[in-house]
């Protein structure tokens, strides 16, 4: 089953060839997500340097880039068989591992 994003981007795609062929191509995609962490992470920071909401650093630009962010994450995890509630499932028991840890001791 894909996810609601995955079907979202193949309705991109078929709008325009240039976002098709890179759809699947993960090195292109990694770039794109470093990207758009970047834009993210810019936003955040002249919030902090400006010490308020100015243009382009509004709560709605911020979340514009982690929808982003999202996007290119999840066109990775689909090129690794995990996209949607595989990649939920999988972050979990991953948190829940590092919790395990935590409790034995074995990690702070
Ligand atoms: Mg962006």
């Amino acid at each position: 089953m894909t996810s609601r994003i995955l079907e979202a981007r193949h309705e991109v795609d078929e709008l325009n060839p240039c976002y098709a062929a890179t759809s699947h191509d993960v090195n292109f995609l990694a770039l794109a997500l470093c990207g758009e962490v970047g834009e993210l992470a810019n936003k955040i920071k002249k919030r902090w340097r400006d010490g308020c909401v100015t243009a382009g650093t509004t709560n709605d630009d911020i979340r514009d880039e982690i929808a982003d962010i999202r996007i290119y994450l999840e066109l990775i995890a689909d090129q690794f068989s995990i996209a949607g509630e595989k990649l939920d499932i999988l972050a979990t028991s991953k948190l829940r591992r590092v919790a395990d840890e935590i409790r034995a001791g074995k990690r702070k």
